[in-house]
């Protein structure tokens, strides 16, 4: 039951200070708006308060987001923020994580760490309680603080530095059980977003290093996003550009052999010298052809990769090291070779999850003189044995191309893959981008910017390994169990509801995250104006309607200006004017619409109600 207050509010009984100006660093929509309609103020950089209307719609969010995770058969549990750093020792990521994540020391100088998330922390839980598969499937989440330390916190609670998350995490006995809850939870998510009224675009997403086997994200278009979607004109597709593939633009031959026989008919190979040219466009310029024709050859570094690197060349001295007393043996550094067709740009994040890197880079110059045996400018993949060469699928329709010849000032013309060189391994390493061709129909795919509000991700046995939980089938065997992880910031959702919804003058508010669903606004809270007031505010409260009441004595247009910014769908305004003559009548307007309407007094509290039930509806069905 909700108390009297949650229903209505009185202007002047609550803190609603907005503002006309904002502060010069707001700089999206979104931000501005809570600042200006008083649902936020900001305590340092990357650190916010919500003032009493913020909290209201933040709840909303998390009221939404808790009942489709219930609805799912999710338990919630509510761990602490503040959890032992053993824990994250114990998954490698204390090492791992990076500067992001906040350690801090108590008193006894024991170690902790401020959750940026919490495997660690639902991990160690789940394995303390599990014994037997009969406890399989178990889908647990928190709605909780988290921190991280960002290096550039931006654009209000969008990113900020402490903010809150659903996380959920699932735990199985096998594959089918932690598809079925992943599918649940895409589900879920799609409805919380609708609910929420947002439009958000779910693509697939890169899986990581980790292993994982699904991934989804979901976006919002946003010209801030972070993130660069490709999108199939017809819909059949959609990824991010970590994980975008598309439909060859070329037609490689079925085999090396294949590749070598259809090269017979190209000249040999021929060493041509390329005085002062080391780019792609020098070498286009000074042999007249197009980039199409070049074998691009990058050399990177990878740290921490998992691969096995035991037959690939050059690396037969490379030394295996665990990060971590039960992290899975990594590679602490090694180099590669990667060749792409010259048009193209290597996915490093594709790259990164083949090699299983914690992270890539291009290696730097001296490293690539040592490699390559010449200056940067001259790598190629022909006669190249002291790193694994890593060749993206489009170089296997090259059979007459240009390379670099491994020596100062000379590269190679009528290069055949097949013939004349053989990668370590052939695999998709292009960038997709505008105007390449959807994987699924062919059509064109273009490019969004997109802003990340959830995650859904077939985790693996990463943490379930690393951290030993394990449990007894039906014969009393041990094993580990698989996990799934899920989730959504609240505060980034909340304000992309407004980046969605706003106009010149405010927010408009869906009403399922509006503060308020309607606002009343009394032009002098006095006599027989007020008494109208309370009536209808008593008749709506009533009827489980919640909301504001704008008793101020402030001029009209301050409390318009003021409803108008704070975006209450629905506004109620009563004046002595309308009250006058035989039917007493009260404006009604939804925030939305430009024009007013004039509605009975007696009928005002039944209509009003009528529109917002209608309004919840059509969001939450
Ligand atoms: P991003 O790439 O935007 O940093 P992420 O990949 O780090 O996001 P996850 O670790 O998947 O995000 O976290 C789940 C959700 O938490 C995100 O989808 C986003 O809604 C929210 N989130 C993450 N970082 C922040 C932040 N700094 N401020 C507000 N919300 C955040
Ligand atoms: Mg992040």
């Amino acid at each position: 039951m909700l108390s009297f207050k949650d229903y209505t509010m009185k202007f002047s009984e609550t803190l609603i200070p907005t503002l006309r100006e904002v502060p010069g660093d707001a700089v999206i929509v979104s931000h501005r708006l809570m600042l200006r309609a008083a649902m936020l103020r900001k305590l340092s950089n990357g650190l916010f308060a919500y003032l009493p209307l913020g909290l209201r719609s933040f709840r909303k969010v998390e009221r939404i987001i808790r009942e489709e995770m219930d609805a799912i058969g999710a338990l919630e549990i509510k761990p602490t923020v503040v959890v032992p750093g053993e824990l994250w020792k114990e998954s490698g990521r204390w090492d791992s994580m990076g500067e992001a994540l906040l350690r801090v020391k108590n008193r006894l100088g024991s170690d902790f760490v401020v959750s940026p998330t919490a495997e660690e922390a639902f991990t160690a839980l789940v394995r303390d309680e599990l014994s037997s598969y009969r406890q399989l499937p178990l889908s647990l989440y928190q709605i909780n603080t988290k921190y991280r330390d960002e290096v550039r916190p931006r654009y209000g609670v969008m990113r900020g530095r402490e903010f809150t998350m659903k996380d959920a995490y699932s735990f199985h006995t096998n594959e089918e059980s932690l598809d079925e809850t992943y599918q649940k939870m895409g589900r879920a998510y799609r409805r919380i977003f609708k609910r929420c009224g947002l439009t958000v675009i779910p693509v697939q997403a890169d899986s990581g290093a980790m292993g994982g086997t699904g991934s989804e994200e979901f976006m919002v278009e946003s010209e801030i996003g972070d993130n660069t979607l490709l999108l199939c004109k017809a819909g059949d597709y959609a990824a991010n550009v970590e994980k975008a593939g598309c439909k060859p633009d070329y037609s490689a031959p079925a085999s090396p052999e294949a590749a070598k026989a259809a090269a017979a008919s190209i000249p040999a190979l021929e060493k041509i010298d390329t005085p002062h040219v080391r780019t792609i466009e020098e070498l286009c310029a000074f042999l007249k052809t197009d980039a199409k024709k070049f074998i691009k050859t990058l050399i990177y570094k990878a740290v921490n990769v998992e691969l096995d690197l035991s037959s690939a060349p050059g690396c037969s001295k490379l030394q295996r090291r665990k990060p971590a007393p039960d992290a899975p043996e990594v590679y602490p550094e090694a180099f590669f070779a990667v060749a792409i067709r010259g048009d193209l740009d290597v996915n490093e994040v594709k790259l990164a999850a083949i090699i299983k890197a914690a992270e890539v880079m291009l290696a730097a110059d001296t490293d690539v003189e040592r490699i390559t045996g010449a200056p940067v400018g001259f790598a190629g993949p022909v006669g190249l044995s002291t790193v694994p060469v890593i060749a993206d699928e489009t170089v296997t329709a090259m059979n007459d191309a240009v390379a670099g010849a491994l020596a100062k000032d000379l590269h190679y013309t009528h290069v055949a893959y097949g013939r004349d060189f053989g990668p370590w391994l052939v695999t998709d390493l292009r960038t997709v981008v505008a105007g390449d061709r959807c994987p699924v129909c062919g059509g064109e795919l273009y490019e969004k910017k997109g802003n990340e509000l959830g995650h859904i991700f077939k985790l693996g046995y990463k943490y379930t390994t690393s951290m030993k939980v394990s449990y007894l089938d039906e014969n009393g065997k041990s094993h580990t169990p698989t996990m799934g992880c899920y989730g959504i910031g609240l505060d980034r959702t909340l304000a992309s509801a407004i980046e969605e919804h706003h106009d010149d003058q405010g927010i408009l508010w869906p009403i399922t995250l509006a503060p308020f669903h309607v606002i009343i606004i009394p032009i002098k809270y006095d006599g027989a104006v007020k008494a109208v007031t309370d009536q209808i505010v008593a008749e709506l409260e009533q009827k489980g309607i919640e909301i504001l009441l704008d008793d101020r004595n402030e001029r009209p247009g301050v409390k318009f200006n003021d409803a108008d910014l704070i975006g209450i769908p629905y506004r109620v305004v009563v004046g002595d004017k309308n009250l006058a003559g035989d039917t007493p009548k009260v404006e009604v307007k939804a925030r939305a619409e430009k024009e007013n309407r004039l509605v009975e007094v007696s009928k005002a509290a039944d209509e009003l109600a009528a529109l917002v039930f209608s309004a919840l509806a059509e969001l939450n069905r």
